[in-house]
């Protein structure tokens, strides 16, 4: 601890400003010290976790944040840090808790952690060559090696933020190869694009479609199968409407693994369909890139291999801490024609020699970026990705194997099929009516949510609430998730109860 006193004294010199709070060889022994101690007090809550969260309520956490000023003298960086666990961990969402179900986040591995912690002792940005070195390297080896998971012969792309960055990033290229192939001008054009996609697609796209100026009603539905899937056929007649009637088409975005119900869209048929329209192809498989490494539902994702571009998010199915995603492109020229060249960065002049300087910038909707592919580095030399892929088959399996147990459930009704992870389902014993049934959902999650205990999600699919769960933890259990599924028919129960003794005028 004596070099974190130093640290907190040495700060208070007014001639130099900074000097000891700053990581630098003199205070290298200090950062050693505090990254101890604060690896030492997570690990502790870590042990400590019994439930997702403990819990408390919203007012009693706007209190603890307001209560501290940010505006005084510093209280020096091991006292900091300690507050912060005791506001922030204390108070967290805990992802690796089998009783976790929510959303799309997942446990993360232990060398893509302790990556973390290296890549932002370092805080390389991997936007200049000139600043990153072999970080830029291994970026772009691990680019390769996605790229070639998909199947694609000499791909490229970048890492970016999430899905819905690598969304938006795709989409502009698509809008560029669109604005390249028309004989007008694009003031004239980006009213008449369209994106073609389903109802089931991640609002991004239709966010991008708007971000990149296309007209209100540019993103245009096509129909899907009775489970959700996108149908070829359907695509095939929107394609050709759109064609004849001078909208042409930017962009057919197919899911694989949609958000709500893990459905895959068919992309070998589709992408047969855009092939022959000459339409971009791109596979959002934000959620089911994990596929890729899958031994045993690779062949789901077959098709893939002749998209324009690709959307993985590896913060979802490979384990990885927020964020980490990445855009793949099967053509590198597409990439390169959307490159911005700064004469302070990446000079035009230089990018043309022969020995120019490999710079990631070029490819990127941002300059400032995070060296996050270290994280996927240390995990594939750490675990190999035939281990990945197991993880992702055991949380499908497991999404099977809850499915087999509420077949015959008389209270928990379960939505369609997946391809993935995900249950959708509802709490709905015989003899309510419908409306009633849709109130109970989101009053369901609310309850379980507030107590801390376990942790569902909520939608609504064709205008009917369901609740769902995303399974993304391979340590998971079917016990686990029997017990909140228990937990969840004594919600309703309670609820249902409830309404029964406030209709009899008894107060609860
Ligand atoms: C999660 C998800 C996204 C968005 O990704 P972020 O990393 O949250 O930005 C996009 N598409 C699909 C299908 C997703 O499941």
């Amino acid at each position: 601890m004596d070099s974190l006193l130093t640290l907190t004294t040495e700060t208070d010199d007014p001639d130099s400003p900074g000097v000891g709070s700053l990581l630098t060889a003199r205070t290298a022994d200090a950062y050693a010290d505090l990254l101890h101690h604060v690896v030492d007090d997570i690990a502790g809550h870590v042990r400590a976790v019994r439930a997702p969260s403990v819990g408390p309520d919203r007012s009693a956490l706007e209190r603890l944040v307001e209560e501290r000023t940010l505006d005084g003298s510093g209280i020096g960086a091991a006292a900091a840090l300690e507050e912060a666990g005791a506001l922030y961990a204390q108070h967290a969402v805990w992802f690796h808790h089998p009783s976790y179900l929510a959303h799309l986040n997942c446990p993360v591995v232990l060398p893509a952690v302790a990556a973390e912690a290296m890549l932002a002792a370092i805080n390389t940005s991997v936007d200049t060559y000139d600043q990153s070195l072999v970080a830029t390297l291994m970026e772009q080896r691990l680019v390769r090696w996605t790229g070639r998971r998909i199947g694609f012969a000499a791909g490229d792309g970048v890492f970016t933020s999430g899905g819905t960055q690598s969304n938006l990033q795709a989409l502009f290229l698509a809008r560029r190869r669109a604005e390249r192939r028309a004989t007008t001008d694009r003031e004239d054009l980006l009213p008449r694009l369209r994106v073609l996609t389903t109802e089931a697609a991640h609002f991004s796209v239709s966010r991008s479609a708007e971000l990149l100026g296309l007209a209100e009603d540019a993103v245009r539905i096509v129909a899907a199968d009775g489970q959700g899937r996108m149908d070829p056929t359907a695509l095939d007649v929107l394609l050709t409407r759109c064609e004849a009637s001078g909208e042409p088409v930017m962009a057919v975005v197919a899911t694989a693994g949609t958000t709500d119900r893990g459905l895959i869209d068919p992309l070998a048929e589709i992408a047969a369909t855009t092939g022959t329209h000459g339409a971009w192809l791109h596979v959002d498989a934000a959620y089911g890139g994990g596929l890729l490494v899958s031994g045993t539902r690779r062949q789901l994702l077959a098709g893939i291999e002749r998209a324009d571009s690709v959307t993985v998010d590896f913060h979802k199915t490979y384990f990885q801490p927020v964020s980490s995603s990445a855009l793949i492109v099967r053509d590198p020229a597409d990439l390169a024609a959307a490159a911005h060249h700064a004469d302070y960065l990446n000079p035009a002049a230089e990018a043309a020699s022969a020995d120019a300087e490999p710079n990631q910038v070029d490819k990127s909707l941002q300059t400032t970026r995070r060296f996050d592919a270290l994280k996927l580095w240390t995990t594939l030399r750490a675990l190999g990705p035939d281990e990945l892929g197991r993880m992702v088959d055991r949380v499908c399996d497991l999404a099977a194997e809850v499915r087999g147990l509420l077949e015959d459930d008389p209270d928990l009704h379960v939505l369609g099929t997946t391809d993935l992870s995900t249950v959708v389902f509802r709490f709905q014993p015989a003899g309510l009516d419908d409306a009633r049934v849709d109130e109970l959902q989101p009053l369901i999650r609310r309850i379980l949510f507030q107590s801390g205990r376990a942790m569902v999600a909520r939608t609504t699919i064709d205008g009917v609430c369901y609740l769902k769960l995303t399974l993304l933890n391979p340590e998971a259990t079917l016990t686990d998730i029997a017990a909140v599924l228990d937990l969840v028919r004594a919600t309703g129960r309670g609820l249902l109860a409830g309404t029964r003794l406030a209709a009899t005028g008894v107060d609860r």
